[in-house]
C-alpha cells in the first residue's frame, strides 16, 4: 500500500471516528458499484456504532433490488436531520449525486468525504480518497475494512462482491487482477454467493428489455473501417417495447464484443433535449478524455457525456469527432 494511500485512509478513519451522524450518497442512474458501495458504507459505519442514512436520488434498478437492506435507501434529503458529514461514494463529480442531494449537501452538511475511483474532472471533498487504479469503489471499501480490522459478514460481502463484479464486467476488464481475485476469495469465504449474485444481476431481464435490445441492435452501424460501432435508442423504441430507459444499461457491451471494434458508442435520446453518449473502448483509447470535452467523464475505458441537440445531429457530429480522436 502506498504512503499516500495509507495517509488518506487514516484521515478518513479519523473523520469517521470524530463524527456520529452521517449521510452517504451515490450517483444518479446508480449501478452495482454505486448501490454496493452505498449500502456497504452504511453497514461499515453501523458496525462502528455510527448513525448513517443512505441516499440515491434515482431509483435502484430492478436487478439490484436483491441487495441486503436496499429498502433503507432514501431518495430525498430528510430536512429535519443535522448531518455532521456526507460521504459520497462512486461519484466522479460532486454534481453526479443529483441536483437535489448536491444542493442539500452544499447547504446543510459541513464535511464532505469523497471515496471514489473515477478520473476526477474537478476534485471535491474536505476529505479526499480517490484511487483511479482501483477496480471499483467496493474494492476501496474492502481495503477500508481491512484497515479497520473489520471482517466482512455475509451481507457486507454480498454488497462488495456485487460492486466488484459489475465494475470489472464480471472479472473480464483490464481492471481485473490478482488482488481482485484475492479479495473475491475472502468475500466468498465470508458468505457472498457468486452464482446467486450473478443470476440476480445478469439473468433477471424482462421480455420488454430484450425487445428493446433487439430494436437498439437493429440500428447498429460500423465506421472507421469497423473500428467504431454505434447504435441508438430513441424515445419511440421505449414506447414500442414498453421497456424503461434503465433497461438499456449494459446494451453497449454488445457493440464492444465485435473483434474489430476499438470504440463502441451508444446514443440515447434523453427526452430532455439531450443525448446521452456512452462509450466503451479497448486499451489505448482514453474515452474519459473525449467525454470530458463535453462536460462528462468516467474511466479510461468506460465514459459518458450528455450533449444538447437532436439524436441525428449529435450522432453524426460525434462519430466524426470520435473517428478523428482514434486515428
Ligand atoms: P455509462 O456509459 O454507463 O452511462 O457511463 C460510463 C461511465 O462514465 C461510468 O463510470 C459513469 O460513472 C461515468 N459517467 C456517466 N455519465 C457521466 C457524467 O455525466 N459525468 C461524469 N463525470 N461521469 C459520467
Ligand atoms: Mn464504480
Amino acid at each position: 500500500m502506498s504512503e499516500q494511500k495509507i495517509l488518506e485512509i487514516r484521515e478518513l478513519i479519523s473523520a469517521i471516528r470524530n463524527n456520529e451522524r452521517f449521510m452517504i450518497a451515490t450517483h444518479v442512474r446508480p449501478d452495482g458499484d454505486a448501490i454496493g458501495s452505498l449500502l456497504a458504507t452504511r453497514l461499515i459505519l453501523q458496525r462502528l456504532g455510527k448513525r448513517a442514512d443512505a441516499y440515491a436520488q434515482d431509483r435502484v434498478p430492478p436487478e439490484l433490488e436483491f441487495l441486503p437492506d436496499v429498502l433503507a435507501i432514501q431518495n430525498k434529503p430528510i430536512e429535519s436531520v443535522e448531518y455532521e458529514a456526507a460521504i459520497l461514494v462512486d461519484c466522479g463529480d460532486f454534481e453526479r449525486v443529483g441536483d437535489e442531494l448536491s444542493e442539500f449537501i452544499s447547504r446543510r452538511v459541513p464535511l464532505v468525504i469523497n471515496i471514489d475511483h473515477h478520473v476526477p474532472n474537478k476534485p471535491f471533498g474536505n476529505i479526499y480518497w480517490v484511487e483511479t487504479s482501483a477496480s471499483s469503489t467496493c474494492e476501496m471499501l474492502f481495503d477500508l475494512c481491512m484497515n479497520l480490522s473489520l471482517a466482512p459478514d455475509a451481507d457486507l460481502s454480498t454488497l462488495l462482491y456485487t460492486g466488484i463484479m459489475t465494475d470489472t464486467g464480471s472479472f473480464r476488464f483490464s481492471n481485473t487482477n490478482k488482488r481482485v481475485f484475492e479479495m473475491i476469495s475472502i468475500l466468498v469465504e465470508a458468505g457472498a454467493d457468486p452464482a446467486y449474485i450473478s443470476t440476480q444481476v445478469y439473468d433477471s431481464a424482462t421480455p420488454e428489455k430484450l425487445k428493446l435490445l433487439a430494436q437498439v441492435l437493429g440500428t447498429m452501424e460500423f465506421h472507421a473501417g469497423s473500428r467504431i460501432a454505434t447504435a441508438e435508442l430513441t424515445r419511440s423504441m421505449l414506447t414500442n417495447s414498453s421497456a424503461s430507459y434503465m433497461d438499456s444499461e449494459g446494451f453497449i457491451n454488445h457493440l464492444r464484443s465485435v473483434k474489430s471494434v476499438d470504440l463502441a458508442i451508444l446514443f440515447r435520446e434523453g427526452g430532455d433535449g439531450q443525448v446521452h453518449v456512452s462509450m466503451r473502448s479497448r486499451e489505448g483509447i482514453n474515452v474519459a478524455k473525449l467525454a470530458q470535452r463535453h462536460g462528462g467523464g468516467g474511466h479510461r475505458q468506460a465514459a459518458a457525456c450528455r450533449i444538447q441537440g437532436s439524436l441525428s445531429a449529435v450522432r453524426s457530429q460525434f462519430i466524426g469527432e470520435a473517428a478523428s480522436y482514434i486515428s
